[in-house]
Formats: structure tokens, sequence, C-alpha cells
């Protein structure tokens, strides 16, 4: 008898459905097969909708960047591969050598990386200034600046930026305002209403939620702008793959809760830790001792969000003794996990810095951040006590 030729590797169509699927489909396939070279055409010209290739776009991004597209009232952002990749791309996509920059000076620690020594090696100039204060921004304006980019809230003093002032000046010197808005999140800030030109989010974090993608986001206002972006993510390959794209959607559907009830939890850690007797200080924008409490209010709704810092008594040694007491919580230096996670900047994020560095930022071995979760928050509030009370 004669087998019937092998076609095992010709793909089989899709089986028909007159019903549709509830979830969102996965779609990891790379390519696109086309009718013909017309219909080819079509859709280079932008007759005919379709996908070509993944680097340049697909279905699961598609979704995802339409779902944060609305959280922050903008049309036309992407997906990429991560947070950096997000800012990679805007950087690039924008700026040309003999450009200047002005960074906050507490940005994210890559953020500040790329622009001490990646811009400056592609002959982009860039500076920093402190983001609480307009009048130091204004200062270093120079002919040439072309970008400023903030974190609306600090990295890990929690110190809230004067959005309103910045923008102002961005405005009246015609320099692009770029907001991290990876902290407050769209439902905590909306940046596009405080005069910001390009949005850009580390989506790994709490728009994800779960720890298990890494991904960015980024968006500009004006849609030529949004193209030359576009171009440059897909041309530098910093776009992102379906299976990431498909998970932080899935992360996403819960997004607006999980925020909800971190930022809940957050506000009753922050008050619990303050009156814990070895702790010498809690950070949190929400409480009237907070620094910027004020602007806080005025800027956040009051929406705190859900990042707590603290300092304990003692050294190297009580911060150890805190970790170690607390197994349940990871100790790692992410943020915006369903599960609340513990760092240690000194360890960590801010490593780099000299001592004295650190302690100009008021950083010392004492120093925590916490990013709290949606656990129970007595539950939360009696290991951080244990925790707390071990590092004595
Ligand atoms: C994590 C983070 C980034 C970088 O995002 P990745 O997804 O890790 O590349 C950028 N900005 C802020 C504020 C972050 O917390």
């Amino acid at each position: 008898m004669t087998k019937p030729p092998n076609s095992i590797v010709r793909r089989t169509p899709w089986p028909e459905s007159s019903s549709r699927p509830v979830a969102t489909p996965l779609q990891p396939s790379v390519v696109y097969a086309s009718a013909s070279p017309d219909a080819l055409d079509a859709q280079y010209e932008g007759r005919a909708k379709g996908y070509t290739y993944a680097r340049e776009g697909h279905p699961n991004a598609d979704v995802l960047a339409r779902k944060i597209d609305g959280l922050e009232g903008a049309s036309g952002g992407i997906i990429t591969g991560s947070g950096m990749s997000a800012i990679a791309a805007a950087f690039f996509g924008v700026l040309k050598a003999g450009d200047h920059v002005i960074g906050a000076d507490q940005l994210y620690g890559r953020s500040l990386r790329m622009m001490k020594e990646d811009l400056p090696r592609l002959g982009i100039e860039t500076s920093f200034a402190d983001p609480t204060d307009p009048a130091a921004f204004a200062a270093a304006i120079r002919p040439n600046t072309r970008m400023i980019l903030v974190e609306v809230v600090s990295n890990p003093t929690l110190r809230v930026a004067d959005v309103a002032g910045i923008a102002e000046l961005a405005r009246a010197h015609r320099i692009l305002l770029m907001v991290d808005n990876t902290f407050t999140t769209p439902r905590g800030f909306q940046p596009f209403d405080h005069g910001a030109d390009i949005v850009v989010h580390s989506v790994t974090k709490l728009l994800s939620g779960h720890s298990d993608a890494t991904l960015g986001y980024v968006v500009a206002r004006d849609p030529e702008l949004q193209a030359a972006i576009t171009s440059t993510a897909v041309t530098f390959g910093l776009t992102a793959s379906p299976f990431d794209c498909w998970l932080a959607e899935r992360g996403l559907h819960s997004f607006e809760l999980r925020y909800d009830r971190a930022e809940a939890n957050a506000a009753r850690l922050a008050d619990a830790l303050a009156e814990m007797s070895n702790v010498d200080k809690v950070l949190y924008p929400m409480r009237p001792d907070h620094p910027d409490h004020n602007r806080a209010v005025a800027l956040l709704g009051g929406r705190g969000g859900n990042m707590v810092s603290f300092v304990v008594q003692g050294g190297r040694d009580a911060a150890n003794r805190l970790v170690q007491a607390a197994p349940q919580i990871a100790f790692a230096p992410t943020l915006g996990d369903i599960g609340t996670t513990l760092s240690h900047p000194a360890s960590s994020s801010h490593r780099a810095l000299t001592e004295e560095g650190r302690a100009a930022l008021g950083i010392g071995e004492g120093f925590f951040r916490v990013s709290v979760g949606i656990e129970d928050a007595d539950l939360l509030i009696s290991e951080f006590a244990a925790a707390v009370a071990a590092s004595a």
C-alpha cells in the first residue's frame, strides 16, 4: 500500500466557528501570508488593514496598546519590549546629535545611565535638575534643549515632581516634556492633562502586575512625533513578543482593582509603620509629614499610590535582620507585583552611588522601599511589625 505524500508541515486552516472566543486569542505568528501582490500593495498603502511581520506589529500588541491608550486618554501608543525600550524609542525617535535633554536628578537607574552614558556618546547633551524645583529646570535650559524627562513620583524617596511648573516652562520654551508614569500609573495621574507631550510606562510593573512579562509603552500627543517614535521602535527592534502582550493584557484586566486595593493597603501600612518604635521615618505622599504633601494632594488628587518608603534605626545589620524576619515578603528590587515586595536601595538600585551621594538623598542603610501588594492589610501590617521588631 502506498502512503499519500506527507503534508504534515503544511499548516491546517483554522477551524471555522460561528461563535467567537471570549478570551483574547494568543497570536504568535511572526509572518502573515497575503492573498496576492495586489493585496500586499493595498496593505502597505493603507487601503487595507493587515499585519505583515510581528516586529512591525501584531494583534496582541495592538489589543494591549489600545487598552493603555484608553487609560491614558491617548491614541496610537505602541508596546515595546520593556520600559527601557519605550524610553529608548522616544529618545532615539525624536533626538538628534547636538540636542540637549534635561532629566530629573532621581530617575530610574537605567534611565539615568542612558542619559549619562549613551546619549552623550551619540552626541546628545544631557544635564539634570531637581524636579521639585522648576527654577532649577529653568536654569538648566540651553538654546538646544529639546526634551525634558521626569518621573511624577521619584524612586525611592517618593518626592513629587512639580509637573505643572515644569510643563509651563517646557511649553514656554517649546521643549518636549516626557513623563515616565510608571509609579503613578494612569489611575493615579494623567500626564496629558498636565502638559506632557510624551508618556512612557514600564508595563512590567503595575499595569501588568504579576512579574511575568517585561514590557513598555510609549505614546506621543502629536501623531507625527508618534510616527517617528514608532518607526524607530520597529527599526531598532524594540517591539514586544505576542506572549508577553497576551500576559500583560490578562493582568491589565484587573489593574484598576489591584491598584485601588494596593493603594489602600499602602496608606494603612504607612500609618502603621509610623507608629512603630524603631521606625525613624515614613515616606508616603498622602501623609501630612511628607515633604511634598501639598503638591501631592493637588497634583495626584488624593491618590498616594502603592509605594511606601521607611527608615529603620540601625545599620546594615538591622537591615539584614529585618529582611530575614520577613521571608514571605519577596526581597526583590521591583515593584507593582500583586504581592508586596521589599527593596533596599543602598544594596541595589543606589549601590553605584557613594555613601555621601546616598546620604544627600536621605538613603542610608536603614532605608527600605515597599511596593505594597493586594494582600490582606492586617496580615501585612502584622508581618511588618514583626520584621521591624526583629531589626532592633
Ligand atoms: C522599571 C522601571 C523602568 C524600566 O522598565 P523595564 O520594564 O524594567 O525596562 C523605567 N522607569 C521606571 C520608573 C521603572 O520603575
